[in-house]
């Protein structure tokens, strides 16, 4: 089969390897989409401290079971499925908690086990264990299913900052995560949902296709005074940072409103980490500042639901489709902002 293999920072290659072997505990798919994501253009261009090469990377999957092993029960040849891309022990403290974005134990697809960019993929035992296999209802294609994966990590950062009716929602990135994160805002109720970024074309790609309340150019506009007149003066009630940037999550803390709730969802480049922060500010406002880190079985469940239903659409968020032998391409339309959301499509025969 053909697989993209990871062998370190820049060196990324579509090859031809063995097709794997299912186990007894294990079951086989062939891979219909693996949507790319801004840790996929991180790991090809700096590596990662879980990942050891060489490995097949990819982790937002969807596709069809081709084999079952013998002690896998709930599966058959032909499911459609999706599968989980963060795998959490189920066992520790934060899993027993309900707290499985901070498992202690997490592993990952496309880490630790071979990745969704190659035909065929292995869904380990450890996935099958903590119900991370989801059936995709016939009438949401493979693409569709291939973006549970974000939207699940996105349902988890608004449902740590509690996101619902009333709320007024700053986005600061115009990314895909972004994108998903209006929709979702919305879905869940908010009144008023806005979208801002520094990168005006990303902005407008993105704007055109959510119609956010009010799109702010971060570069040419001034978002705090936009921000006030748009909330009667108040500031948004919540704010998420779906941007590798300190500098936006500086300004969220500055003009996020009194009571507000802050989400860090974007990570900050690990050479940079570090903000700074006026303490009195938090303190006086009573602000909330919550972390988001992945996503859990049950939140993919959640979130192939909200696609399936239609509350959280997302079949136009996918602007390109490319074939396994593209995968740098697709990496590139990624980290460049021209594309939203990019879908290799491996079990495409060609
Ligand atoms: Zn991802
Ligand atoms: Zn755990």
């Amino acid at each position: 089969m053909k697989a993209a293999i990871y062998r370190g920072p820049e060196d990324l290659s579509v090859e031809t390897v063995a097709s794997p072997e299912v186990g007894p505990h294990e079951a086989k798919m062939r891979v219909h989409a693996c949507a790319t994501c801004g840790t996929d253009a991180k790991i090809f261009h700096h590596g990662h401290p879980r990942l050891e090469p060489p490995q097949i990377i990819g982790h937002e999957i969807a596709g069809e079971i081709i084999e079952v092993g013998d002690q896998v029960h709930g599966l058959a040849i032909g499911d459609r499925v999706q599968v989980i891309a963060a795998v959490p022990c189920g066992e520790c403290w934060a899993c027993k908690a309900g707290r499985m974005g901070i498992c202690i134990n997490q592993t990952s697809m496309g880490y630790q086990y071979p990745g969704g960019f190659a035909e065929e993929m292995i869904i380990p035992h450890e996935v099958l264990t903590v119900d991370g296999v989801n059936h995709i209802p016939d009438h949401v294609s493979y693409d569709e299913a291939s973006v549970t994966e974000p939207l699940a990590c996105a349902l988890n950062a608004q449902s740590l900052v509690n996101v619902g009716p009333g709320d007024t929602v700053l986005v600061m990135g115009a990314g895909p995560i972004g994108c998903l994160h209006v929709r979702l805002a919305r879905a869940a109720g908010a009144a008023k949902v806005f979208l801002a970024d520094i990168n005006g074309g990303r902005l407008e790609l993105s704007q055109n296709v959510v119609h956010a309340d009010r799109a702010v150019d971060m570069s040419a506009e001034d978002l705090g005074q936009i921000m006030v007149d748009e909330t009667d003066g108040i500031g948004p009630s919540v704010i998420i940072t779906a941007a590798p940037s300190g500098a936006a999550q500086e300004q969220a803390l500055e003009i996020v409103a009194p009571g507000g709730r802050v989400s860090f969802f974007g990570g900050l480049p690990k050479d940079k980490p570090m903000i700074s922060v006026d303490s009195n500010v938090v303190h006086y406002r009573e602000l909330i500042i919550a972390g988001a880190n992945g996503s859990s079985p049950a939140q993919n469940r959640e979130a192939l639901g909200l696609i399936a239903s239609g509350a959280v659409p997302v079949a136009d968020l996918i602007t390109h489709r490319l074939p396994l032998d593209q995968v740098r391409e697709a990496i590139a339309a990624v980290t460049s902002g021209e594309a939203i959301k990019v879908v290799i499509r491996p079990g495409d025969r060609s």
